[in-house]
């Protein structure tokens, strides 16, 4: 008779350092045939690690279980809908990691001779003049390695431009609806950061915007469609304020999802912006992996575009080191090339016109989850929504109910969470981003949640309030996570109590 019944594989799984077992090998090697040798004499002290104090020892088989049955517990865009807002995390397809890993690309070193990287070199002059298109700019550069990074060689090129013009200026403005990234950019690359208070459409107020606008300010990073998910009508009129100021406009482009063969930033006076290759071209993303974060300029400031830069000279590539204006290298190569080879296979497969109706599905999608979802959420703002919509608990929040709860209450159903709590200027914003890759039965299944949880908090909070109920964890202490985060292991305290 079975007494216990041991649920075995959906158990917590210990850590590897729990498992360890003293001799345990991740190996098996008949014994030497041949005399042995002292490591240490033979290479030298110095080249020859020392033990590892508390060095997990398992088994192969221990290993292998252990990181699958860790890899069962991630949600991925692979699984379900990942309606992050902002992130745009769309389904990546298959045809990207086939040409991905095509031999020559795949196995391609930065250090090969240019006669024997053209095919590569092809690739990033495809793409850097794909994106010029699309953005409406007049050069790329393919070395930044996410979007903040390349916020940072944006910000760089700006001020580069304005020293040569004899004064790099003080500030830079920032929307009070910005990514973090934003100011974060502008600090780091030395400037100070002005505030500028959107108006009630969630817009950029012209008043607000003109007074700030001095001859201290050296430009403005703008993000449109704001993360509001509201496009900035009045953005040629933004533009021209800056640039009678002799002010730069940078743009984040982290939601071109929603302007992609429809608009160009290039074309409404934008000077400089980066893409998410990992957000709009589908390139996987979430789990910290490699990035792209292009950046496109318009001709002021294509001197100073990060070296080296593209050349063709006869019927061959060659890198120009030769650029005296430029910023210099921001990376080490000429950035993530495998994220620029599926990058341009996505926008080969799609073709102009395939992009414009992946762009048009997007805020369809967008536009159908507001719509079903407005009778039981307060939109936070009356304004066309694009790619994304934003509302606030409001009215969850009266029975104390918040943004965070629903969150984790959508967990059992099933679903990654919505993007919590941003942008800022939303008091409990839920930003919703469903991407155009997501059917209408995945979306009518994503609404019938968020309703249901909408009718949960009306008749019984608490259920909402207690959740996620179907997790391993219920909820973690997410302030102590992020303000003591415990990087070491230590040896005393078991997964189990640390889950408690
Ligand atoms: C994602 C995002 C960024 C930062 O991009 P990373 O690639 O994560 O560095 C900046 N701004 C906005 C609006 C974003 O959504």
């Amino acid at each position: 008779m079975i007494k216990k019944v041991s649920k075995h594989i959906v158990q917590n799984e210990p850590l590897l350092f729990e498992q360890s077992s003293p001799g345990k090998l991740g190996y098996q090697l008949p014994d030497l045939d041949v005399p042995p040798v002292d490591a240490q004499a033979v290479l030298g002290e110095k080249n020859v690690r020392s033990e590892i104090e508390d060095f997990p020892e398992v088994s192969e088989f221990e290993v292998v279980r252990h990181f699958t049955r860790l890899s069962t517990w991630n949600y991925a865009i692979d699984l379900g809908l990942y309606p992050l807002g902002s992130c745009t995390m769309k389904y990546n397809p298959r045809v990207n990691e086939l040409v991905a890993r095509t031999e020559g690309l795949a196995w391609a070193h930065p250090y090969q001779p240019d006669s024997l990287a053209q095919g590569c070199m092809e690739v990033i002059a495809a793409l850097e003049k794909a994106l010029a298109e699309i953005t409406g700019m007049d050069a790329v550069t393919l070395q930044p390695a996410a979007g903040a990074h390349g916020e940072f060689t944006g910000i760089l090129m700006i001020r580069a431009l304005l020293e040569k013009r004899g004064n790099a200026r003080k500030k830079i403005l920032v929307p009070d609806s910005a990514h973090g990234t934003n100011p974060a950019t502008a600090m780091a690359v030395g400037y100070t950061v002005e505030n500028i208070k959107s108006n009630d459409r969630g817009m950029v107020d012209l008043e607000v915007l003109a007074r700030a606008t001095t001859e201290d300010v050296a430009g403005l990073m703008i993000t449109n469609p704001n993360t509001v998910g509201v496009f900035e009508e009045n953005i040629r009129k933004i533009c021209a304020i800056m640039h009678d100021k002799g002010a730069l406009v940078y743009m984040d482009g982290a939601n071109m999802n929603a302007l992609v063969g429809v608009s160009r930033p290039g074309d409404f006076g934008v000077d400089v912006m980066h893409l998410n290759l990992h957000k709009t071209f589908s390139t996987p993303h979430g789990g910290g992996g490699p990035g792209s974060g292009a950046v496109a300029v318009a001709k002021v400031l294509t001197p100073f575009l990060p070296t080296p830069r593209l050349k063709r000279e006869g019927d061959a590539w060659h890198w120009n080191y030769d650029l005296p204006d430029s910023i210099g290298r921001v990376r080490a190569y000429y950035g993530n090339f495998g994220v620029l080879v599926r990058a341009l296979a996505y926008i080969m497969a799609h073709g102009g016109n395939g992009l414009r109706q992946a762009t048009l599905d997007a805020l369809l999608n967008a536009n159908y989850l507001r719509g079903l979802l407005e009778p039981y959420y307060e939109l936070a703002y009356k304004a066309p929504s694009m790619h994304e919509c934003v509302f606030s608990d409001d009215r969850q929040a009266k029975k104390g109910v918040r943004t965070g709860d629903i969150a984790k209450r959508l967990i059992d159903y099933g679903f990654h969470p919505y993007t919590v709590s941003f942008p800022l200027i939303v008091r409990g914003a839920l930003m919703i981003e469903p991407t155009e890759t997501e059917s209408k039965r995945e979306l009518d299944l994503f609404v019938d949640a968020m309703i249901s949880i909408a009718k949960e908090v009306e008749e019984d909070p608490e259920l909402v309030l207690k959740a996620p109920h179907s997790t391993r964890t219920r909820r973690v202490d997410e302030v102590t996570a992020a303000r003591k985060p415990i990087v070491r292991w230590i040896p005393k305290v078991t997964a189990s109590q640390a889950a408690d």
